[in-house]
C-alpha cells in the first residue's frame, strides 16, 4: 500500500472544552534511545495528538509534544517534577491550558531548512488580501496581485538557487518545492517539443474558499512566470487556461518563452 498525500498539521495552538491540556519541551541527548525512553514514559500519562522532535545541532535534540493528560493520577505539575527529576531530560518547559486553550509558547513562528523565517499564514486569509485588492482596483488589482506572485518567485529564487543545481531539467522537483509549502500541486508536462510547459494546479490555495470575486489565479500565474524565468533564465509568457473559479477541475498554466525556442535545451 503506498500512502497518499495530505496536509501537515501543525500544533501552534490547541483547544480542548474538557482543557487538561499539555505541553511538553524537552531538550535531551540526541539520541533515539532517550526519545524512545521519554515516549515510553508519556504513553501512560499522555494521549500525544501533536509531536515533534529535531536536533539542535549542538549535540542535543528538542522534543515537543502537544496532548491531553489521561491519567487520573497526574498532573500537568506532577509531570513536570518527573521530567525534572528525570537524567533523561537536561531541560524542560512544561505548561498547561488556561481554559481549555494551550499555546505552544515555546516556539514562535517557522523557519525552513534554508534558513528563512516563515508564518503561518492561513491560505484563505491571503485570498481574500487578493480578492480585497482585486475589488478595489478591478484589472489594476489584477496586475498589482500577478507582479507581488512575479516578484514573490525571483526573491524565493534567490534563496533556492544556492540548494537546487540543474534547475532546468529539474522543474518537476521544484513544483514539489511549491507544493511541501503549500501554494499549490502541480503535474508538470513538457509540449511541443519542450516548447511549452503545461502546469496543472489540482490543490490552489487561491481557489481556497473563493468568492468568485477574483476572475483568475493572479498571484500563482505570475508565480508560475517567474519561477520559469528564473530557472530558464529567459522571459516567459504565461496564461491561466483553466481555472476553478470559472467551474473547471482543476487551474491551469501554460508557459512559453518568449524567444519561442525550447526551455530545456538537453531534456533528459
Ligand atoms: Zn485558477
Amino acid at each position: 500500500m503506498v500512502l497518499t498525500e495530505r496536509r501537515k498539521v501543525e500544533f501552534p495552538f490547541l483547544y480542548s472544552k474538557d482543557g487538561n491540556l499539555i505541553h511538553i519541551v524537552a531538550e535531551l541527548k540526541d539520541d533515539p534511545a532517550a526519545l524512545v525512553s521519554l515516549l515510553t514514559f508519556l504513553s501512560s500519562k499522555v494521549s500525544l495528538i501533536g509531536t515533534e522532535s529535531y536536533s539542535t545541532g549542538e549535540g542535543t535534540a528538542i522534543f515537543s509534544g502537544i496532548g491531553k493528560i489521561i491519567s487520573k493520577s497526574e498532573t500537568a505539575d506532577s509531570i513536570r517534577t518527573w521530567i525534572g527529576e528525570s537524567n533523561l531530560v537536561l531541560s524542560s518547559r512544561i505548561t498547561h491550558d488556561n481554559q481549555g486553550l494551550l499555546v505552544d509558547s515555546f516556539h514562535h513562528g517557522f523557519m525552513s531548512v534554508d534558513g528563512e523565517a516563515c508564518i503561518l499564514l492561513p491560505a484563505q486569509v491571503f485570498t481574500g488580501t487578493i480578492e480585497d485588492l482585486i475589488d478595489i482596483f478591478h484589472s489594476g488589482g489584477e496586475a498589482i496581485v500577478y507582479n507581488q506572485g512575479l516578484s514573490y518567485a525571483k526573491r524565493r529564487w534567490a534563496t533556492l538557487k544556492a540548494i537546487v543545481p540543474n534547475a532546468a531539467s529539474r522543474f518537476d522537483e521544484i513544483s514539489n518545492m511549491v507544493a511541501a509549502i503549500g501554494w499549490a500541486v502541480v503535474k508538470i508536462t513538457y509540449e511541443a517539443g519542450h516548447r511549452r510547459l503545461r502546469l496543472v494546479n489540482t490543490e490552489c490555495f487561491e481557489c481556497f474558499g473563493h468568492t468568485k470575486r477574483a476572475g483568475g489565479c493572479f498571484f500563482l500565474k505570475g508565480m508560475a512566470v517567474g519561477l520559469a524565468e528564473s530557472v530558464f533564465g529567459r522571459e516567459m509568457n504565461g496564461e491561466e487556461t483553466k481555472c476553478m473559479k470559472k467551474g473547471d477541475d482543476t487551474c491551469e498554466f501554460v508557459i512559453t518563452a518568449k524567444d519561442g525556442e525550447r526551455l530545456v535545451t538537453n531534456p533528459e
